[in-house]
């Protein structure tokens, strides 16, 4: 069932389990778990050893003290509205935010109208189950269409300051991997955030073009599992995609998904196919950074193949940062154009055969340009001031290459 959420409707990618259900694979993508209150309370220890980001369901009115101590384990608390007159809900996610601190993510579920969801988000909700039987756009409306949550200052909607804090905690989480692997080789960051920081947590952003085959090749020495995210945005050279084929079986990577826009939304904003020819902006929005937002919600941290050398924003780029919402890995932020070319040569890796005719940047056809001076990102929207299709954004999302 999907999720509406400040970006509209998204899907869920927790699984809900009940009082017995046996809990998913560990191989399973993006297995985030939502326990009831008793699961919790009697199976506490197995739960927090599985390396799954964990949620809590909890019915409206539940005994927070009993829970206190526990609160930082979970990412998600749910809490059900048995009938859309039962306001229990309202007064245990007031008490989550307000006594208890909670900062994760509050949802509402069950018999959830569409006018309860100002007053809901007023007292801390995030987000909410959409019944398949309501229109979807009416819920959307409803959300965006009204003033709701002022916080203390009565100028700050909570959830901004949520955001803030979150993303706060977020570039404490980049400072601290900075210091503690910053200095490593890339293979050795992969390994420390693939097995030890986020197991089953992370995911690799790769766009297959000029230089991703070494970041490829990495991960399938470390993780050949590893979910790789590739953004089909429909406007992709025929190369990239024979290319990312070739790639996955000579490398032996299983853990390809390819995500792009959303059918509805296509239709809707770019019925013609021609948007980027109006608003590369609004293009990149929807063929790029929303499929990728939604792709990743189910996991904490991605990986990114971005490098200083490319200059523009990513000047100052470290091994670590921040996309607000996630910790961004960027093992080869440090490597030049020659260490790259070494490195291929080493281990006799195939190149994108767009590369042989002069483009060292390959993103979309009608965005993409032979390179200037040897300068990689020179040929991407060419004649615009922009530079980033908006996914390496620091605010709510988006990096492959
Ligand atoms: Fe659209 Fe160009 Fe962005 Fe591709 S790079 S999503 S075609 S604007």
């Amino acid at each position: 069932m999907p999720l509406l959420d400040a970006t509209g409707l998204v899907p869920d990618d927790w699984t809900v389990l009940d009082a017995t259900a046996p809990l998913p694979g560990a191989a399973t993508p993006a297995s985030h778990i939502i326990v009831p209150l008793d699961r919790w309370l009697a199976e506490r220890e197995s739960l927090t050893q599985t390396n799954r980001r964990l949620g809590l369901a909890l019915p409206g009115g539940a005994d927070l003290d009993a829970l206190a101590g526990d609160l930082d384990r979970f990412d998600v608390i749910s809490i059900s509205f048995p009938a859309f007159s039962d306001g229990r809900g309202y007064s245990t996610a007031r008490l989550l935010r307000e006594r208890h601190g909670f900062e994760g993510e509050l949802r509402a579920t069950g018999d959830v109208l569409r006018d309860q969801i100002p007053l809901m988000a007023r007292c801390g909700f995030d987000t909410f189950e959409v019944a398949d039987n309501h229109a979807k756009a009416d819920w959307v409306k409803g959300f965006f269409s009204r003033s709701y949550q002022p916080a203390a200052d009565r100028r700050t909607p909570v959830p901004a300051l949520r955001r803030d804090r979150v993303r706060s905690r977020l570039e404490d989480k980049a400072e601290e991997l900075n210091a503690r692997y910053g200095e490593l080789d890339a293979e050795d960051v992969l390994q420390a955030v693939i097995g030890r920081e986020f197991p089953g947590r992370i995911a690799l952003v790769s766009s297959f073009g000029a230089e991703s085959v070494v970041l490829l090749h990495l991960v399938s020495r470390v993780e050949p599992s590893l979910p790789i995210l590739f953004i089909d945005t429909g406007k992709l050279f025929g190369e990239t995609k024979r290319y990312r084929d070739q790639l996955i079986a000579e490398l032996g990577l299983t853990g390809l998904t390819v995500i792009g826009p959303d059918t509805a939304e296509e239709r809707a904003e770019d019925p013609d196919g021609i948007l980027w020819t109006k608003s590369t902006d609004a293009c990149c929005d929807l063929r790029k950074v929303r499929p990728l937002a939604r792709a990743l919600g189910g996991y904490d941290a991605w990986i990114s193949g971005r490098k200083v050398f490319h200059g523009g924003d990513r000047s100052g780029l470290g091994v670590f940062d921040t996309d607000g919402q996630h910790v961004k890995v960027n093992p080869l932020a440090h490597w030049s154009p020659e260490k790259i070319k070494a490195y291929m040569d080493l281990h006799d890796l195939p190149t994108h055969p767009l590369v042989f005719d002069g483009y060292l940047s390959i993103g979309c056809m009608p965005c993409t340009d032979r390179a200037v001076d040897g300068d990689p990102r020179s040929g991407r929207w060419k004649g615009q001031a922009k530079t980033e299709c908006g996914i390496h954004r620091n605010s709510s999302l988006h990096a492959a290459e």
